[in-house]
């Protein structure tokens, strides 16, 4: 039957599709014409029987216009016929009308109609062939869209049956696992999860239990990544067999800017409260600690250190994290030469942080036993009034771990440490200068009074001896007088280096006042005071003072005090019972010393 439509189709259909209603009349007026040249030419050798070739233009008739036409058509060429055979025809027309001629007269018309009709019939048959194969082409049109939208969505489409077999997979597959979609196809959905595969079990058993369900999961790509997805399967059936469609929606990227966002937050958090603990703190080891506390919300890591630089060496000086290593010694015994550290000698030179992806495939990274388990390193330059003084070190386990946005961080912290230590080391100074007597460099009475009373205090609390020795110089006045007031202060310099060559360290020296210094002696008795302080005595009167070409004969007269613990614990309270004994000196006959306690005159 369709070889029928087809060969039908072919045959007519050629004609009757071309042209316009003109050329259709043009070739019916062009076949009747042929008939009625072939009539006149050819019935005189065969009769009126040539009138049977009218069917040659009933024929086009009914292909050029179809059965209405081709009535009509049939009509006029059966009258033409009769016409013909009355007009022309050599023969009795009665007769021949009778001898059959009349039949093939009236013949003519359904001639012509029923080849419209199969006219008419192969034009439906064609717009009917033409109808289906555009259907066909729309359906493979919409099939192919809806492969490609399958393939090319973004989120992975697995199709799988009630046994959890994978009949279909998307090529999302490939793009975000790495993985060949057509090698899934009849492999297990465990296949996709290896790791899960118990739990994939228990979710295909439920989503045929439930219907539709919702899972929050990880696929793992073929190289080692982890990628977050949220899936929703619903149950359908595939090839008209039941089916689940699990569609699972890649949230790394959404997860990771809501990570981001969390990370800002609490970075701005971090930032604001470590700026405002180090602007309250003012001690250097405090500050030192507190960037460490704090570094962690900052910029997350296994391990940190902070290092001083000083010269060409650098030194670490407060650590977190290296027990875990087993390192935590080596950490904090070790002094690096700087050149021998090209990441850190980078920061030096270039004040800017950097950052050593991954230490197995670097040239800045020197590995050894402490630095084993670092596969990831950012380090920032903390830098004071311009000058780098040492690195915030951040290590890490994971490779790669560490990117730009890290650096920029670790190096705001490090800003504000480098600004907290400028404003500590001012402090200090400032400290320092406020305590300072400005003629001796030694304490000055304010400065005496502040550590002397600490020692007071820890003596008293540890029961340790501490004694004060307070010493003038004799007859200064004289010195003054004769030699200026220049020479004078030269005296007192030279008398406060002559103390300080005489004590040690810990001891603690300042100017009481005019041409009055103390001495605070720790842990020491009035037999030790008497020794050190006939040493002092000796020290001044035995070598002459040379101020410029003038030598000086000077002497001093002391007197010493002992702390006692049960007694008066104010550092005012010992040094006034050591001034009485001075008093004595003087008044016994100067450059002499006397201790407090027992009165008792040492020459
Ligand atoms: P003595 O203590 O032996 O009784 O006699 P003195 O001459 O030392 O007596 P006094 O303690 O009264 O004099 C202290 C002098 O020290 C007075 C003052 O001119 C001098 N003097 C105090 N402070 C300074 C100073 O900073 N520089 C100089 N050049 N002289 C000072
Ligand atoms: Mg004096
Ligand atoms: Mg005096």
């Amino acid at each position: 039957m369709e070889k029928v439509k087809h060969w039908l189709n072919r045959l007519f259909g050629f004609y009757y599709r071309q042209g316009s209603l003109k050329l259709r009349g043009v070739s019916f007026a062009a076949a009747t014409l042929v008939f009625l040249a072939a009539y006149f030419l050819l019935h005189g050798i065969w009769g009126e029987g040539i009138t049977a070739l009218s069917i040659l233009p009933a024929v086009v008739a009914g292909l050029a216009f179809g059965v209405g036409g081709g009535f009509l058509a049939g009509l006029f060429l059966a009258g033409l016929n009769l016409l013909l055979i009355f007009a022309f025809g050599h023969q009795d027309p009665y007769l021949l009308l009778r001898s059959g001629g009349l039949a093939g007269i009236i013949s003519v018309p359904p001639i012509a109609v029923v080849v419209g009709l199969l006219r008419n019939l192969s034009q439906t048959l064609n717009n009917e062939l033409v109808l289906r194969r555009q259907a066909e082409e729309r359906l493979l049109l919409s099939q192919q869209d809806l492969d490609t939208l399958f393939h090319t969505v973004e989120d992975i489409i697995v199709v799988f049956d009630r046994q959890g077999m994978i009949l279909k997979v998307n090529r999302a597959v490939e793009r975000k696992l790495g993985v060949d979609a057509a090698e899934l196809e009849g492999k297990h959905l465990s296949a996709l999860i290896p790791e899960r595969a118990q739990a994939i079990n228990t979710v295909v058993r439920k989503i045929w239990e439930e219907g539709l369900a919702h899972h929050d999961f990880s696929f793992p790509t073929r190289d080692g990544a982890q990628i977050p997805v949220e899936t929703y399967l619903s149950r359908g059936s595939w090839q008209g067999k039941p089916a689940v469609f699990a569609i699972s929606r890649d949230m790394s990227r959404h997860q990771a800017s809501r990570e981001a966002e969390r990370e800002q937050r609490s970075l701005a958090e971090a930032l604001a409260s470590t700026a405002m603990a180090l602007n309250s703190s003012l001690e250097f080891n405090q500050i030192i600690e507190l960037i460490l506390d704090n570094v962690g919300q900052v910029v997350p890591h296994d391990a940190a250190n902070i290092m001083l630089q000083n010269g060409v060496t650098t030194r670490v000086i407060a650590r977190r994290g290296y027990q875990q290593f087993e390192v935590d010694e080596e950490v904090a015994q070790t002094d690096y030469r700087l050149e021998d550290l090209p990441s850190l000698y980078r920061m030096s030179q270039e004040k800017q942080p950097v950052i050593v992806p991954d230490t197995h495939n670097s040239t800045e990274w020197r590995k050894n036993r402490r630095t084993q388990h670092v596969r990831s390193y950012i380090g920032a330059p903390i830098i004071s009034r311009g000058r780098v003084m040492g690195f915030i070190n951040l290590e890490s386990t994971t490779p790669n771990f560490y990117h730009a946005v890290h650096a920029e961080r670790l190096q705001s912290l490090a800003s504000q440490a480098g600004l907290a230590i400028e404003k500590s080391e001012l402090y200090d100074e400032i400290q320092k200068l406020a305590i300072t007597d400005e003629l001796t460099g030694i304490l000055n009475r304010r400065g005496l009074f502040e550590l002397g009373q600490r020692e007071v205090d820890r003596a008293v609390r540890f029961k340790h001896h501490l004694s004060v020795i307070i010493l003038d110089l004799d007859h200064f006045k004289a010195v003054n007088d004769h030699f200026g007031h220049s020479t004078g202060d030269a005296v007192l310099r030279e008398l406060a280096n002559r103390c300080r060559e005489n004590i040690r360290d810990v001891d603690i020296l300042g100017r009481y006042g005019g041409e009055e210094f103390v001495i605070l002696l720790l842990e020491c008795d009035l037999r030790c005071a008497a020794i050190v302080a006939e040493r002092l005595r000796n020290a001044v009167a035995a070598a002459p003072f040379t101020i410029g070409s003038t030598r000086l004969e000077v002497t001093i007269s002391l007197g010493a005090a002992q702390l006692d613990p049960r007694g008066n614990q104010q550092v005012e309270a010992l040094i006034d019972q050591a001034d009485k004994a001075l008093y004595i000196s003087k008044e016994t006959g100067r450059n002499r010393l006397t201790i407090a306690a027992s009165k008792e005159e040492v020459r």
